[in-house]
């Protein structure tokens, strides 16, 4: 069997170790860390991520407050929530779940937030961190793939890191992160001409295209790293009949690499645990930053 990075697993594994965290400065401190979720209009998907980010501050002992504005909400109105949550003092990260609804441009709104409540790394003034190396939140999804990496003892230094797509969210910051940890990387976007004879040269090939199944065998070098980051629910037949239920898929077509690769990511379970565990551990390190307490999670933080 082909070696799964299993990133449930380390979430879990992250969960104690924040929970030991938590529980060492909380009666020092007079209050848990704070974490306030914007979610703007009803994504399903969104309604879903949210809920599991609440579920994981509840195992942990993090306080969640979630505030849920509604499809037609203005940018102005937006920013008053934001406004609201910088100045609460029992909030120590902010995270405004993306996408917004068509027609909000997300940019001015991350701007709003304030950079030491940015939990997800991206605020201008954190992306300008990050690209300098400095310390600052980083962006939670490839920070925790970062950390999936680092636990599986993937070696970065020195190798070929293509890494599909240019995003701010994911696939700008990730090639940072893997630059920074000495990879020699290349960002592939939609315009990249001949996909596969770049991605056959990735000992680490890392995947957030945003589209289902768009891998496979042609693309992935024999023993090579394939971290999968897109989610999809593609639609199936449910056991109640004539009903349709949904499964969840990722960018790489898996069961058509798995034979010849060293490693891969499993969907679900394995790069989208690991987001919500850097949620916790950037909410926790701002938290500890705001009640003058050392952190002691700075290995989690490329
Ligand atoms: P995004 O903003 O839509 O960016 C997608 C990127 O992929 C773009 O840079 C795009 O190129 C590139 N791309 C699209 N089609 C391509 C193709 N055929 N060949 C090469 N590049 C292509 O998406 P995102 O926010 O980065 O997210 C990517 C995926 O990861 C989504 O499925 C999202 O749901 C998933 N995600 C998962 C997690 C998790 O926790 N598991 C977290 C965040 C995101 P252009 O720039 O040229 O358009």
């Amino acid at each position: 069997m082909k070696n799964i990075l299993d990133g449930k697993l380390l979430a879990r594994e992250l969960e104690l170790r924040l929970i030991a965290e938590i529980n060492r400065f909380v009666a020092q401190v007079g209050r848990p860390p704070g974490l306030g979720v914007i979610r703007v209009g009803d994504d399903p998907a969104s309604k879903v991520y949210v809920s599991n980010k609440e579920k994981a501050c509840r195992r942990v002992g993090l306080n969640s407050v979630v505030l849920h504005l509604g499809a037609d909400s203005s940018p102005e109105a937006i920013i008053q929530t934001i406004e609201s949550l910088n100045n609460d003092h029992k909030i120590d990260g902010i995270l405004l779940q993306l996408p917004l609804p068509q027609g909000i441009d997300a940019a001015p709104l991350l701007q709003a937030i304030s950079p030491d409540k940015d939990v997800d790394g991206l605020h201008a003034l954190n992306l300008g961190r990050l690209i300098k190396g400095e310390k600052g939140p980083r962006s939670c999804t490839p920070a925790g793939i970062m950390a999936l990496l680092r636990r599986n003892k993937v070696t970065l230094e020195g190798k070929n890191a293509v890494v599909i797509g240019r995003s701010i969210l994911v696939g700008k910051p990730m090639a940072l992160m893997l630059q920074a940890a000495d990879a020699t990387v290349t960002i592939a976007h939609s315009k990249t001409a001949n996909l596969p004879v770049l991605t056959n040269q990735a000992d680490i090939l890392i995947v957030a295209a945003g589209k289902a199944h768009l891998i496979g065998d042609e693309h992935v070098r024999a023993n090579s790293i394939v971290v999968d980051v897109g989610i999809h629910r593609i639609n199936k037949e449910s056991s109640m009949p004539g009903k349709l239920g949904y499964k969840l898929c990722g960018d790489v077509r898996s069961e058509e690499v798995a034979y010849k690769v060293k490693a891969i990511t499993p969907v679900p379970g394995g790069v989208g645990p690991m987001t919500v565990s850097m949620l916790l551990v950037n909410t926790v390190n701002c938290w500890q930053f705001h009640c003058g307490l050392s952190s002691t999670l700075s290995d989690l933080l490329p």
